[in-house]
């Protein structure tokens, strides 16, 4: 039998030249596009395969989780250099312990949730970089602000002094087929160019965290700058 890392290293190439080839099919080079390797099915030990195997940025879903491999992953994290970023929901009561763990949250999606993270990040003296989640499926169960919300969302965050937002992540619906996706991605990208002009001096519209494994190369076709890929690093592995 083939040894973790070795299944773990097979996969995270086949994803790199998967996204270098989405890249180069609409005209950017594989550099555009950051993978954010998402961990959440694995333990520690799993998971710092994923970084040796040269994933720069981890992500998880859970702020608990995050924590804990934070901490159990510290001595490698400066060995290997990776970072993380929160790719779930955020509880308000979370912010200030995931705060100093995270280089990029993605799914801020309240009014309540930005400010208590410019909060936490003022208290800190740090400038805390967010993403914007938007609900372009109109999935009731999702997180994420309907796009017509967004420019006033964009005024609130423009008197945060420190937030840095960046750009939007969305998710494509549970159920979609891929022509469906395609267009959610389309539409995430379109609503990104028309809310350049609402951003203030601490925002821009530059980063879209879009994509899965099963669309991330459709997402970068539409134009998705952050894939989140989880499930296609572990084929063949055991998860926990
Ligand atoms: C789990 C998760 C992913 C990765 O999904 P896969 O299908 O396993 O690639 C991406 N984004 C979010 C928010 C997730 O929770």
């Amino acid at each position: 039998m083939q040894k973790a890392a070795e299944i773990i290293a097979g996969n995270v190439e086949r994803v790199k030249e998967k996204i270098a080839a989405a890249a180069a099919k609409s005209g950017r080079t594989a550099e555009s596009v950051t993978l954010v390797a998402v961990t959440k099915y694995v333990d520690a030990e799993t998971t710092l395969l994923v970084a040796q195997a040269g994933c720069e940025v981890l992500g998880e879903n859970r702020p608990q989780q995050l924590w804990a491999k934070a901490e159990q992953l510290q001595q490698a994290q400066q060995e290997v250099g990776f970072c993380w970023h929160l790719i779930g929901h955020l509880q308000r009561n979370k912010v200030g312990r995931t705060l100093p763990l995270v280089s990029l949250f993605h799914s801020v999606d309240s009014e309540r949730l930005l400010r208590e993270v410019d909060k936490a990040a003022g208290a800190s003296e740090v400038t805390a970089e967010t993403l914007l989640e938007v609900n372009i499926s109109g999935d009731e169960a999702k997180h994420g602000w309907q796009p017509a919300e967004m420019p006033k969302i964009l005024e609130a965050a423009a008197e945060l002094e420190n937030i840095r937002v960046i750009g939007l992540m969305a998710m494509a619906g549970l159920q979609t087929t891929s022509d469906t996706a395609r267009r959610e991605f389309a539409a995430v990208k379109q609503l990104a160019e028309s809310l350049e002009p609402a951003c203030g001096e601490n925002s821009q519209m530059t980063a879209l965290s879009m994509g899965m494994s099963r669309d991330f190369d459709v997402a970068i076709e539409e134009g998705a700058t952050i894939v989140r890929v989880g499930s296609s690093l572990f084929d063949g592995v055991d998860r926990r």
